[in-house]
């Protein structure tokens, strides 16, 4: 089968391997569309250690080929019997695997998975936009890990592909949505898929939250782009007794943030990471009743050969790309 394998830190070909073979307990299935990301770009350069050769790839659609189902695959494995996952904590299960970073992923013809991993779609939910639900599992997995009520006020730091999925959760779960980010591209997106007020960011930015939300700041401060900067920033732009979802992935090594601020308003630094199965059905439900629009977040779609240009368009464009889609046929 054709498959992109990443051979060395940024030696990635299109090669001819053996297609895998099923075993007891998985699935095979004939992948037809898959999203590229950031984390795509971090296996690719080498600042994310993989196996080598690795076939990435983590979000993919595809067919089974046994009954020739549409399905999505969860890449996030567990193994279903330790601490964590009897606690239901699957995302945190320590023998858990991504597949595409620790396991051969989607960037392929055919991709074996366990079939504990693969969740079906339905007819309304077309192949290029389907491979997005697998990232919006990890904003649902987020949000559910804070209280949104119906009139509250939330603050969406970055506009990017994730920060546009948290803007249309928090929308559909009654809130007031502030949207910050320099793209007047990106802001004219969030207005039109629910963001009540978008702003320019800057340093502007957390006296115009307080401004919007009576001199107090917001409910909630969804940070998305992982830049320590902005988590500083929702911090100050989030009311007393608010919550920060660090939704961004922070790299950073060292690094201060306002602490004091922290204890005097009582703020709430909350984390998450990826997401559980429960969030794969969820979300499918949400993108098929339409509560969560994918198509817009599509800003290009390229043959699978065309990889390495897709992953360098989208590290070299300066975030003004969204989700880059691979054709596999
Ligand atoms: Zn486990």
């Amino acid at each position: 089968m054709k498959a992109m394998v990443l051979r060395a830190p940024s030696d990635l070909v299109l090669d001819e391997v053996a297609r895998p073979e099923p075993a007891p307990g998985q699935v095979l299935i004939r992948v037809t569309h898959s999203g590229v990301c950031g984390t795509d770009y971090k296996i690719y350069n080498g600042s994310i250690k993989v196996p080598y050769p690795l076939i990435p790839g983590h979000e993919m659609v595809g067919e089974r080929v046994d009954t020739g189902e549409r399905v999505i695959i969860d890449p996030e494995t567990y193994d279903g019997t330790c601490f964590y996952c009897q606690k239901g904590l699957t995302n945190l299960c320590p023998n858990g695997t991504l597949i595409g970073r620790d396991v051969n992923g989607g960037f392929a013809e055919f991709l074996m998975v366990p079939a504990t991993q693969v969740f079906t779609l339905p007819d309304s939910i077309d192949d290029r936009t389907a491979p997005m639900i697998q990232v919006l599992t990890t904003c649902l997995h987020a949000q559910r890990q804070v209280e949104i009520f119906p009139g509250d006020t939330v603050a969406v730091i970055g506009l990017g592909v994730t920060g546009q999925l948290h803007v249309q959760l928090a929308k559909a779960r009654g809130a007031r949505i502030i949207g910050i980010t320099r793209s007047a591209e990106k802001r004219a997106m969030a207005e039109q898929l629910g963001a009540d007020v978008t702003i320019a960011g800057g340093d502007t930015s957390i006296e115009q939250v307080r401004e919007l939300t009576g001199g107090r700041g917001a409910d909630l401060t969804i940070e998305t782009t992982g830049i320590l900067k902005q988590l500083e920033s929702s911090v100050h732009m989030t009311r007393f007794g608010g919550k920060v979802l660090m939704f961004g992935i922070y790299t950073v090594k060292e690094g201060a943030l306002p602490f004091y601020d922290l204890y005097f308003k009582e703020v709430s630094l909350i984390s998450a990471r990826v997401a559980k199965p429960e969030d794969y059905t969820a979300c499918i439900a949400l993108v098929e009743r339409g509560q969560v629009k994918l198509e817009p977040l599509v800003s290009d779609v390229m043959p699978l050969g065309e990889l390495k240009a897709a992953i360098n368009l989208l590290a070299s464009d300066s975030g003004q790309r969204m989700k880059i889609i691979m054709e596999h046929t």
